[in-house]
C-alpha cells in the first residue's frame, strides 16, 4: 500500500475509538527494525503506523534530517508497496525550533500522514499558540496534528505537588478547543516528558476522564500515550479502554535490537575476534602465522540483521496483540 494520508489516518483512529483498540506508533531509524515491523504487521493484517523523530532522521541522513526523512520514508514506501495494510508515517516530537526547518518541508513534500508538535515544555499559552500555528499549516495539506500537554497551567515555575504533572481534564478541553489538535498526548503517569523522574502512579482513570471531558465538549480528539515502553499488557489494555488510540513504542525495539545483536555476537565471538596475540588485517585478510580466519557466515551484517528482524517481528506481534489492532486494517 502506498503511504496513506492524514484523512485515512483519521479514519483509522475513528475506527479504533469505536472498536476500542489502538495503533502502536513504531519508532525506527534504520532498516532492520523497519523490516521486522513490516513482516509482523503484514502478517497480522494491522495498519502500520511508523514514527520518525528528528534525531532518527538526522541519524539516517548523516546529520541532514530532511535527507534522512526522505530516505527512511522512501524505503518504507518501497518495502510496504505490495502489502495489503495501511501504512502511515508520523513525525515524532517536533519542537517549536524545528517547525520551519523540518516539519513544514516534510508536510510540503508529502513525507508524513501526521506530525507531532511538542511545545509541552513551554508555558500553556505558548503551547496553545505554537500548536495552533502548526494545525493551521498542516490541516489544509491533509496532515493530522498531535500535540502534548505538559504541566498544569499556572504552576510552570513553582511545582507544588506531583498532581501538577498529571494532565488536568478541564485544561485538556480548553487546549483542544483552542488549538484544533487532532490527537492529544497526555500525562497520566508514564515516565515521559515533564513527569520523567517523578514517582507517579499510572492513572487509567484519569485518561478516561480526560476522554470523557473532551467528548462531552463535542471535540474529536483521541488520546496518545507517550513513554509506554515498560507498561504491562494489563496496563495497556486499561488505557486503550480509557480512550487511548495511539501508543508510542521506541525503547522496546531499541532494547530488542541491542540484545539480539549482543547475544548473536557473544555466541559467534570466535568467528569475529582473532585469538589473543593474533594480528588480523581487515584489508589484506592476513593473520601472520596464525591459521585463524574470521567466518563470513557470522560477520556478514545481513546474518545478524535477519536475527534482529525476526526478534523485532516477534515483539511487534506481542504488542499488536496488546492493543488489539490485528485484523482491523482499513485498507481496501
Ligand atoms: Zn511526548
Amino acid at each position: 500500500m502506498p503511504l496513506m494520508s492524514g484523512l485515512d489516518l483519521k479514519q483509522a483512529y475513528r475506527q479504533a475509538s469505536v472498536q476500542q483498540y489502538a495503533l502502536i506508533a513504531n519508532n525506527f531509524a534504520e532498516t532492520d527494525i523497519l523490516l521486522g515491523l513490516v513482516a509482523a504487521y503484514s502478517e497480522a493484517k494491522s495498519d502500520l503506523l511508523l514514527q520518525v523523530s528528528h534525531g532518527a532522521a538526522s541519524f539516517a541522513g548523516g546529520g541532514d534530517a530532511l535527507a534522512g526523512l526522505r530516505a527512511l520514508v522512501g524505503y518504507a514506501r518501497a518495502v510496504t508497496e505490495r502489502h495489503k495494510i495501511g501504512v502511515f508515517v508520523n513525525l515524532d516530537h517536533v519542537t517549536p525550533a524545528r517547525v520551519d526547518s523540518f516539519l513544514r518541508p516534510a508536510v510540503d513534500e508529502g513525507l508524513c500522514s501526521s506530525v507531532m508538535i511538542d511545545a509541552s515544555a513551554e508555558p500553556f499559552e505558548e503551547n496553545v499558540a505554537q500548536t495552533r500555528a502548526v494545525v493551521e499549516y498542516a490541516r489544509g495539506r491533509g496532515v493530522l496534528v498531535e500535540a502534548e500537554l505538559g504541566k498544569i497551567k499556572g504552576v510552570e515555575d513553582e511545582i507544588s505537588s506531583d498532581e501538577a504533572f498529571y494532565t488536568d481534564p478541564d485544561e485538556a478541553v480548553e487546549f483542544v478547543a483552542r488549538t484544533g489538535a487532532d490527537l492529544l498526548a497526555v500525562s497520566v503517569g508514564t515516565q515521559h516528558g515533564v513527569s520523567k523522574g517523578c514517582e507517579l502512579s499510572l492513572r487509567p482513570d484519569l485518561a478516561a476522564s480526560i476522554s470523557e471531558s473532551v467528548r462531552r465538549a463535542n471535540l474529536d480528539c483521541p488520546l496518545v500515550l507517550h513513554g509506554a515502553s515498560g507498561l504491562s499488557a494489563d496496563q495497556v489494555r486499561r488505557l486503550v479502554e480509557a480512550g487511548v488510540v495511539k501508543v508510542n513504542k521506541d525503547t522496546t525495539y531499541q532494547y530488542v535490537h541491542a540484545r539480539t545483536s549482543c547475544e548473536f555476537y557473544l555466541e559467534g565471538k570466535e568467528a569475529v575476534l582473532p585469538p589473543e596475540g593474533t594480528e588480523f588485517d581487515p584489508i589484506t585478510f592476513e593473520s601472520g602465522d596464525s591459521p585463524w580466519h574470521p567466518n563470513k557466515k557470522v560477520f556478514d551484517p545481513r546474518i545478524v540483521g535477519r536475527e534482529v528482524q525476526r526478534a523485532i517481528a516477534e515483539v511487534a506481534r506481542a504488542m499488536i496483540d496488546q492493543v488489539r489492532s490485528g485484523g482491523r486494517t482499513i485498507y481496501g
